[in-house]
């Protein structure tokens, strides 16, 4: 058995490739001839399935230590897919601060086909465990709602969006067992390089591969893995029948991101922990959110089976700085959404994100009109830090211009211990 860097490199051969060929075969064909009529080929139509496809998928399963991958052509159509296991009067768990599309599709589309979604702050174990069991349940507005039957699941991501706040795989999905529910792990933010929540007692592993997995913002994928063979023939027949499959050509670009995961990782953590150290101590932030600065780092990392916090941080300026300003003054940085690719990326959440929440569960779990989000890439560190400072120095200027003769310093430090 191979370690996972070779495993990044070389993935599974699906016995294929008679040429030698050092990459797998990209196989531009929606149909695969028989044999004779009474000879099924092993591919036979390609939404169906194909060797391209497949390589991708038996890859994402090695990688996640699961025993099956699907890929599909977004996260969001890999989210869809998996939730059609569910049937009306389910009832399903989901932790707060989840991805923006996914709380759009299970509230405005899951939610009116009869499943019940209930939200819960995946930190605390106890609230976790009523809702699970379905002891005290709360309705999408807080409202208390009576008793019922367990959720059928918990869903949740790794590192929340963009507060960065770490879920505990291990502790959740023993909740979720006690009361016979599945763990659902939205692993986009973290990769099977950093955590493996399989091996840590989830059911079921979701990436948008859009992200980290091809990291190079050139394609929108998803990928899924599963352990349990009943899951994965629900979750094959919702991919073959949804038909949202993964093309062949981007099969192959998602396949050739994989294969230089660890290496971007490591430096797109490096630089995401210098960029934190640096605005924790700037005067214009007043908070930083990454757990690689929130306290002691190995313990965070060891309690929750963590290789790494990611390349993903958030940050608020102090009152009076317009984080308008900062985001359209930077050079290197590109103002756009997504993460984990070569690049780096800002954003405000509350304009661009994570605008489909509504502003009050926005405020509510954190996410201010102050929050910039930064999506690191693999850049020089010196050059990311030099752009956010000039950033931040315009930012500044523009305050001490519209606030000519007040006691600027008073005003911004009062901001600052507010
Ligand atoms: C981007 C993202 C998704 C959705 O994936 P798409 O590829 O954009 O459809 C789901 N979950 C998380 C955590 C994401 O960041």
């Amino acid at each position: 058995m191979t370690r996972f860097n070779t495993q990044l490199v070389h993935g599974l051969p699906v016995n294929d490739n008679n040429t030698g060929a050092v990459n797998p075969p990209i196989y531009n064909s929606s149909t695969y001839a028989y044999e004779s009529v009474d000879k099924m080929p092993r591919w036979d139509y390609a939404r169906s399935g194909n060797p391209t496809r497949d390589f991708l998928e038996r890859q994402i399963a090695q990688l996640e230590h699961g025993t099956r991958g699907f890929a599909f052509a977004s996260g969001l159509a890999a989210i869809h897919a998996v939730l059609s296991i569910f049937k009306p009067g389910d009832r399903i768990v989901v932790g707060k601060n989840i991805y923006g599309g996914t709380y759009s599709l299970f509230n405005e589309y899951f939610a009116e086909r009869g499943i019940a979604f209930e939200p819960v702050d995946t930190a605390d174990y106890d609230a976790l465990d009523a809702a699970i069991a379905g002891r005290s349940r709360t309705s999408i507005d807080g409202e208390p709602l009576g008793a019922t039957t367990p959720a059928k699941a918990v869903y949740f991501e790794v590192l929340t969006n963009p507060l960065l706040q770490v879920n505990n795989v291990n502790r959740i999905a023993a909740v979720a067992h006690r009361h016979g529910a599945i763990a659902i792990v939205d692993n986009t933010f973290v990769t099977p390089y950093l955590q493996r929540p399989l091996d840590l007692g989830a059911d079921v592993v979701i990436h948008s591969a859009t992200k980290y997995l091809a990291g190079h913002s050139e394609v929108t994928a998803g990928l899924v893995v599963v352990l349990d063979d009943e899951i994965g023939r629900k979750i094959y027949f919702a991919q073959n029948r949804f038909g949202g499959v993964l093309a062949p050509a981007e099969c192959n670009d998602v396949r050739r991101g994989i294969q230089t995961l660890a290496l971007r990782m490591d430096r797109q953590q490096a630089n995401a922990q210098a960029i934190a150290e640096y605005l924790l101590v700037h005067p214009l932030i007043k908070t930083v959110n990454y757990p690689g600065v929130a306290g002691d780092r190995n313990r965070i990392l060891a309690e929750n089976g963590l290789k790494g916090f990611g390349g993903v941080l958030s940050f608020e300026v102090v009152p009076g700085i317009d984080p308008g300003i900062v985001l359209d003054n930077l050079k290197i940085f590109r103002l756009a959404v997504s993460l984990g690719a070569v690049e780096s990326l800002a954003e405000l959440p509350c304009r661009m994100t994570h605008f489909e929440l509504p502003k009050e569960e926005r405020l509510k779990v954190g996410i201010t009109d102050e929050l910039i989000r930064l999506a690191v890439g693999i850049e020089d560190a010196a050059d990311l830090i030099e752009d956010l400072g000039q950033a931040l120095d315009t930012a500044y200027e523009a305050y001490l211009q519209d606030h000519a003769g007040a006691d600027v310093f008073g005003q911004l430090s009062a901001g600052l211990f507010a």
